[in-house]
């Protein structure tokens, strides 16, 4: 596994593309609530993609690159104090630009960690890998949003039943509480422990105003306090191993499609313009 940017370009254009695997993390700078770094989506991004390129380059005769990673990411909430965010348009442009540069250099396996759950982020990312796959043939695939929501290997069953029992844990919550004190606990400021739980079911995701108000003065939704090392390297387990296989079925394009398919993306008010349309079909309907 190397880093692709450490490369010169000659060096690039000798590697056996046939044979190669790249992956390109993209997440945001954002606010994680009192205890955890603005870096936090960009640090999972890099250790999961880290961890599962080492993994499928045992398992493949593949050669694994990483790019560093982009700090550009949608966001469904942008009020909170320090967040960078881009639109969707910006997001899904960016992404494919990436892509397509990749393509233009003859990468086929390319794998885009979006390590950023938020439906506004993973739809944005997934309409670039489909235009840049409808360009090029099938050479891109983001298989974050899929494992977010539930794709991927079996969990330990300590985590699945722990997960069971303090769920609606969505954003710096104990699950990336956790997932930061197994990489370092250095991360993690000291007073996560003495946060107050914030509450916010999944169906009121979907608004922002109650996302808002859930994150209160503090910024996290869930429950930070219940967070451990143990959890931690639990999730983080999961999370690699479920991206190892995708990566290794992406690379074969054999049993892939699971991690190729977003369930969000069907939902049509989350894309992009969506909604200034209806708006716009509407407005001409009155006028005639
Ligand atoms: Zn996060």
């Amino acid at each position: 596994m190397k880093d692709l940017s450490l490369l010169t370009w000659k060096e690039i254009k000798e590697l056996d593309k046939d044979k190669s695997i790249v992956s390109v993390v993209l997440a945001p700078i954002e606010e994680h609530g009192w205890h955890l770094p603005l870096a936090t989506d960009l640090l999972e991004g890099e250790h999961w993609s880290r961890g599962a390129l080492a993994r499928a380059e045992e398992e493949l005769d593949a050669g694994c690159f990483y790019l560093p990673a982009f700090p550009v990411a949608a966001a469904s909430v942008n009020e909170f104090y320090g967040s960078i965010h881009f639109s969707m348009r910006t997001t899904c442009t960016v992404t494919r630009e990436i892509l397509e540069s990749l393509c233009c250099m003859g990468f086929k396996h390319i794998v885009v960690i979006a390590s950023h759950a938020d439906p506004q982020h993973q739809i944005a990312v997934e309409k670039a890998v489909r235009k840049v796959n409808r360009k090029y043939g099938v050479r891109a695939i983001a298989p974050m949003g899929p494992i977010f929501m539930g794709t991927g290997v079996e969990e330990e069953k300590e985590l699945k039943s722990f997960q069971e029992e303090h769920p609606d844990d969505y954003h710096a919550g104990w699950v990336e509480t956790a997932s930061l004190l197994d990489m370092d606990p250095g991360y993690v400021r000291e007073g996560y422990r003495d946060l107050p739980d914030t509450r916010i079911t999944d169906r009121d995701m979907i608004f922002r105003k109650k996302q808002l108000r859930a994150m209160g003065a503090y910024g996290h939704m869930g429950s930070p306090r219940h967070a451990s090392p143990e959890l931690g390297r639990m999730l983080n387990e999961n999370c690699v191993a479920s991206l190892c296989d995708a990566v290794v079925k992406f690379y074969r394009r054999s049993g892939y499609e699971p991690y190729a398919r977003y369930a969000l993306y069907r939902i049509l008010p989350l894309h992009l313009g969506f909604l200034r349309k209806v708006r716009r079909a509407k407005n001409r309907k009155e006028k005639d």
